[in-house]
């Protein structure tokens, strides 16, 4: 099973596909986090990508489908893919199809999860994650129990990226607008596209997209 996970920055895309990856035989294909990665070095093309991540702006179609490839290429055929935050472009979209059929593998579903845009900033300006496990926290939705302290692992580590700010959200959000949400209808035509209510608790997004898999 190969699913693609579409909606706008905060629309709980992440979220979803860790929770997703824990009880299905799938694994999560996050080009942010890739290029966070990416951005890490201290290369010519590290300081590029960071440059164009922290403007909200998209990195170029070529640099994310050869990772997008790449990490395929080093999975085992019978994992699944979660692809999170890919594709974000229509010429991306083209290259799934062909990167895909190089694998043998074939595009399942599309799940779109539908937000509010308004809550979409609150949500966003107010997460952090441990910077030890990963755990996703809220400033006003979800704070550690233990003021400081991670519920999962303990750890007093916390980050926050530096692309959740209002100002690179507004461009994020513009970017899904103009490039993104217009190749929802090239796999509207594969009657693909299931519709999530991303407004919904966790527990009952994780509930409706466990029974689109099911
Ligand atoms: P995300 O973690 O998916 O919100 O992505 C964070 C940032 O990484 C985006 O605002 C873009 O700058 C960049 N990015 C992530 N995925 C892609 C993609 N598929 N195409 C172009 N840029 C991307």
């Amino acid at each position: 099973m190969n699913i693609i996970l579409l909606g706008p920055p905060g629309a709980g895309k992440g979220t979803q596909a860790t929770n997703l990856e824990e009880r299905h035989s799938m694994l999560q294909l996050s080009t942010g986090d890739m290029l966070r990665e990416t951005r890490k070095a201290d290369t010519e093309l590290g300081r590029q990508v960071a440059d164009v991540m922290d403007s909200g702006a998209l990195v170029s179609d070529e640099i994310v489908s050869a990772m997008i490839d790449a990490k395929l290429e080093s999975m085992d055929d019978s994992i699944g893919a979660i692809f999170d935050g890919y594709p974000r472009t229509a010429a991306q979209a083209h290259s799934l199809d062909d990167i895909l059929a190089k694998h043998g593998r074939k595009l399942d579903h599309v799940i779109e999860l539908a937000v509010d845009e308004d809550a979409l900033v609150d949500r966003i300006t107010g997460r952090f994650t441990c910077a030890n496990c990963g755990e996703g926290y809220h400033d006003r939705h979800k704070q550690t129990a233990e003021s400081g302290v991670c519920d999962k692992c303990g750890s007093t580590d916390f980050k926050r990226r530096p692309d959740d700010n209002e100002e690179t959200v507004r461009t994020r959000m513009q970017e899904y607008r103009a490039k993104t949400a217009p190749i929802l209808p090239i796999y509207e035509e594969r009657g693909i596209v299931t519709r999530v209510d991303g407004m919904a608790s966790i527990d009952e997004v994780t509930a409706a997209l466990d029974a689109i898999l099911s």
